[in-house]
């Protein structure tokens, strides 16, 4: 039975050091949906010696083998996969995000993760023979788990980022002291409830729900050997200094501000390409560090894109995150709205020309809407190129031709996601090798667990996803023999 007025702390529902609260509002509807104890330093104390003790325990995961560790893997996965109906509602109703979306990236995307890590655990070679070079003996390359990991995530997307952080964390032979946002707190009870049901040995995995300054606590504790932190790079510039002091590894999976090219050739048919889109620029009511905000369209098409893109963003069913209609839902929060309207009316001050949106829904008279808005004639020095609004804002910006295009799409303090739209997907490719970003996808964006996610420039440092992010959880060793 989940336990709201503890926290996970070895492998039990711990009761809580401090008195402070959280308190978690539905973003569809403003009600008070949840109250639970906020973390204190003490409860991190606790989660950091739990971990530890875990972490050395060589009678239990500290000796465990690959295989065992990815069974543990494989149990987790099937856990939150029974859990599955509450997760994807609880998700929706304190973030926003359309339930359709959370049953997809929310449950879907972790368990494939946790599983996709489970597998690599069994294929990598944690111990390596090597020939050496200079003739004078071989060298073994030992691959061994860098320790006790302090994981934060944000409010957007919870249970995928915690996932991203436990599924190599876990393969590797970590444990980890998972901090989630305040805005979500409520469905990481689920998360703590499934590891529990997983028979994962006490302390592997602690959740302490917190807000920053508890965070900031984590990141620079003694007991800590790395910290993988998902969030604002306003945040990840602090932890990063943090950690630059202490000679801590960091990962870093910070904002974004990516460019969706529209090629001349590319096909407008929002029929072929309309789900597509969406899910490129405008997934979870734009509240996605990937999502395509700036549309580059050619000047020789410029009309056509303006006119395919309100179409589908005026096409958008805006509702409560629990009607499985909806494909827009709320803000996470209402100071979160008030800063995207803040960019809107920016926007507007700046000269830019609304076509769709730009308001708060009319039919929705509670909850933290805003209406879904396309702004055309963006200039991409304008403050809604150049900064993240998280929100259903998309700007559409001319160029001439391909170069220019890249030019434009480089032109960012960011570098995470992107996409090229094209009828040649070979061209697409070529536009995307050009673009100066972790990742980007050609007519489709979709991360893959198997491959590398992360950015480059303000977008952060690391990787997570695919064996790199298995290898930042590793420490190697030359063993000369
Ligand atoms: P945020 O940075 O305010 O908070 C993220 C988490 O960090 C929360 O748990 C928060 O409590 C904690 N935190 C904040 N400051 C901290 C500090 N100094 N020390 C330790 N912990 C701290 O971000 P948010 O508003 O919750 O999330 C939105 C941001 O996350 C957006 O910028 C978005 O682009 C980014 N994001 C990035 C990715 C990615 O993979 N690159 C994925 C999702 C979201």
């Amino acid at each position: 039975m989940v336990d709201y007025e503890t926290f996970l702390i070895d492998g039990t529902w711990a009761k809580p050091s401090g008195s402070g609260r959280i308190t978690v509002l539905n973003a569809s509807t403003e009600e008070v949906i949840g109250e639970v104890p906020e973390g204190a330093a003490a409860d991190v104390d606790a989660a950091v010696a739990a971990a530890r003790r875990a972490f050395e325990d060589r009678q239990g995961w500290g000796g465990y083998s690959a295989e065992q560790r990815a069974a543990a893997l494989e149990r987790l996965a099937d856990e939150l996969d029974k859990r599955r109906d509450d997760i994807a509602p609880r998700v929706s109703s304190q973030n926003g995000m359309p339930l359709g979306i959370s049953l997809q990236f929310e449950v879907g995307f972790p368990t494939a993760v946790l599983r996709y890590y489970a597998d690599l655990a069994r294929s990598t070679a944690f111990e390596e023979p090597r020939p050496g070079f200079l003739g004078m003996g071989d060298a073994v390359i030992q691959r061994s788990p860098v320790g006790v990991v302090a994981a934060i995530v944000p409010w957007n997307y919870p249970q995928a980022l915690a996932a991203w952080k436990l599924g190599p964390a876990l393969a590797a032979g970590c444990t980890m002291v998972l901090k989630p946002s305040p805005e979500t707190v409520l469905d990481a009870y689920l998360l703590a409830d499934a590891v529990l049901a997983a028979g994962l040995p006490p302390g592997v995995v602690n959740i302490v729900p917190a807000g920053r300054e508890v965070g900031a606590y984590l990141v620079r504790h003694p007991g800590i050997d790395k910290v993988a932190f998902t969030g604002s790079t306003a945040a990840g510039r602090a932890i990063g200094e943090v950690c630059g002091r202490l000679l801590r590894p960091v990962s870093l999976e910070l904002g974004g501000k990516s460019a969706a090219i529209v090629l001349d050739d590319a096909d407008l048919d929002l029929t072929r390409i309309g789900s597509a889109l969406f899910v490129a620029c405008l997934v979870n009511n734009g509240q996605t560090c990937f999502a395509g905000t700036r549309v580059l369209a050619p000047r020789s098409r410029y009309d056509e894109v303006v006119d395919a893109f309100s179409a589908l963003v005026s096409s958008l069913a805006v509702g409560d995150a629990l009607d499985p209609a909806t494909q827009i839902g709320p803000m996470a929060t209402a100071s979160h709205r008030a800063r995207v309207e803040s960019y809107i009316a920016k926007g507007l001050a700046e000269g830019a020309r609304v076509t769709v949106g730009g308001g708060r829904p009319e039919h929705l008279d509670r909850g933290w809407f805003v209406q879904p808005t396309v702004f055309a004639d963006v200039d991409n020095r304008s403050t809604i190129a150049q900064e993240e609004i998280f929100g259903p804002v998309l700007s559409i910006i001319p160029y001439t031709d391909d170069d220019d295009a890249v030019r434009i799409a480089n032109d960012s303090e960011y570098g995470l996601g992107g996409t090229v739209w094209t009828a040649d997907s070979a061209r697409g490719a070529e536009i995307a090798r050009q673009v100066r970003t972790g990742t980007i996808g050609v007519n489709r964006y979709l991360p893959d667990p198997g491959s590398p996610f992360g950015g480059v420039k303000a977008s952060g440092l690391g990787r997570e996803l695919g064996p790199e992010g298995l290898a930042g959880y590793l420490e190697l060793k030359s063993i000369y023999v």
